[in-house]
């Protein structure tokens, strides 16, 4: 099984779909795929300092496990532990 992903703002504000100030100095983007429910999330800092604040995108199944940063490839219903 394979999935395209239509990733779509998931959570987050009216003003803002999808973004969280994640209250360190970054923020944090996350979408969801409408066709099979994987979660995308992406950090970013915007201080400029705090590397640590940039990060991902790292891909979740449906179910909340992770499955690394490349959700493209590795997704193929439960096979990737
Ligand atoms: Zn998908």
């Amino acid at each position: 099984m394979t999935c395209e992903h239509e990733w779509q703002d998931s959570g987050g504000c009216s003003e803002n779909p999808g973004v969280f100030d994640n209250g360190n100095g970054g923020m944090v983007y996350v979408k969801r795929c409408t066709i099979c429910g994987m979660m995308r999330k992406r950090g970013k800092d915007y201080t400029g300092w705090r590397s640590g604040n940039t990060w991902g995108p790292y891909y979740y199944l449906p179910d909340g496990s992770s499955c690394g940063r490349d959700g493209l490839l590795v997704w193929s219903g439960r096979a990737k532990a």
